[in-house]
């Protein structure tokens, strides 16, 4: 391959589309003519301060975002939204309402936990989180601050393909692993987030956003960085934001939007789930999924091998073969294959190609 680059499936950071690695790397010295990097101008130059919209427009053009919402450039990663949420939106005397379908539904509960009453609407750890709840079990509360849901759980492999009803609620969702992935309704949300480092480029930056009925219910009189209204009344330059990161996410949008915008999206994941998904039920006795079908993420695709000696030999000869980060969560075992925006199907007819020799040789 170009530069003898290799399909990479590590889950985050991961993969980035070449072409944004391309176009960094031709203005990396001398950046529109100015003789500088980007990176050597203030976050208060045009220079800068023209990304920095672009970006915030491109969010809500590849999204269908109308005026009412807010977009913001924060740091400290998903897991900082886990206690601003809270700290922001969980009010006196209220609850908020968490769906738990894995462990970074567990980690957001732990943190709000410590600022107010926590509803768990559903506990997907009495199912190990081999699956998403139907509407039906939900435990919604009547008149709850919002429903706090992760929509695709990296670890396990599991994958919200229909939002549920929260009878008006608004959802405050972890959308950090399908981000931009496919096309969804943004009316519910009152707020969104995720760090970059999956489908949105590197490691560092934190995109949130916000509804605006739903910022203006949040509480007063917090310290400033964690607070939702200082980044939303300066445009997320209230103090220096992580401007690589977001001129990189910058490049991975326009390149989302040149593919075709999230319609595009969600056909080259619908096509790289299907060969891969297909191929592993049509041969479930040796690549065995491990959640149940209707709760399968097409961005993270988990599955165990007849045993660990056999997992551990097909990572390591994957690897040789040019596929790298196949190994599953710590927490897991097993094979994981991580197929974000930036991987073509390409690369999955590729691997599919190998884990066919693998099976015969093996099997
Ligand atoms: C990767 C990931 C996180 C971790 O977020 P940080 O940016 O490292 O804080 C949180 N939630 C989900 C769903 C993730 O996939």
């Amino acid at each position: 391959m170009k530069y003898d680059r290799i399909w990479n499936f590590n889950h985050g950071p991961a993969a980035v589309p070449l072409e944004v690695l391309e176009h960094m790397h031709e203005s990396w010295f001398n950046y529109q003519n100015t003789g500088m990097n980007l990176m050597e101008w203030s976050h208060r130059s045009k220079e800068y301060d023209a990304i920095h919209n672009e970006t915030v427009a491109l969010v809500k053009k590849l999204l269908g975002l109308g005026d009412e919402f807010h977009v913001l450039f924060l740091q400290g990663g998903a897991s900082t939204q886990f206690a601003m949420i809270p700290m922001n939106f969980l009010l006196d005397g209220k609850s908020a309402d968490y769906i738990n379908t894995g462990s970074w539904s567990v980690k957001a509960i732990k943190e709000a936990r410590l600022f107010g009453d926590v509803n768990v609407a559903f506990d997907g750890s009495e199912v190990n989180f081999t699956r998403l709840p139907k509407q039906h079990e939900l435990k919604l509360t009547d008149g709850a601050c919002y429903v706090h849901m992760t929509s695709n759980n990296t670890i396990k492999g599991t994958e919200f393909h229909e939002f549920p009803d929260t009878h008006g609620v608004p959802i405050a969702c972890d959308m950090s692993s399908d981000f931009f992935s496919h096309r969804f309704d943004p009316k519910p949300f009152g707020i969104m987030y995720g760090g970059a480092q999956k489908n949105l480029g590197p490691s560092g930056v934190t995109l949130v956003i916000l509804r605006d009925d739903f910022y203006r219910t949040a509480r007063q009189g917090i310290t400033s960085m964690l607070s939702y209204a200082t980044h939303v009344d300066k445009n997320s330059l209230y103090n220096t934001p992580n401007t690589f990161g977001i001129w990189f996410m910058n490049r991975v949008l326009n390149w989302m939007d040149e593919m075709g915008g999230l319609a595009a999206m969600e056909e080259r994941n619908r096509e790289k789930a299907q060969i891969l998904y297909g191929f592993m039920d049509d041969n479930a006795e040796f690549y065995r999924g491990t959640v149940e079908k209707d709760s399968r993420s097409w961005m993270n695709a988990c599955m165990r091998l007849p045993s660990e000696d056999l997992e551990a030999k097909f990572v390591a000869e994957g690897k040789s073969a040019g596929f790298n980060g196949l190994k599953g969560h710590r927490s897991v075992g097993g094979i994981r294959v991580s197929m974000y925006n930036a991987i073509p199907p390409e690369a999955i007819r590729d691997l599919v190609g190998f884990m066919k020799d693998f099976m015969a040789k093996n099997g």
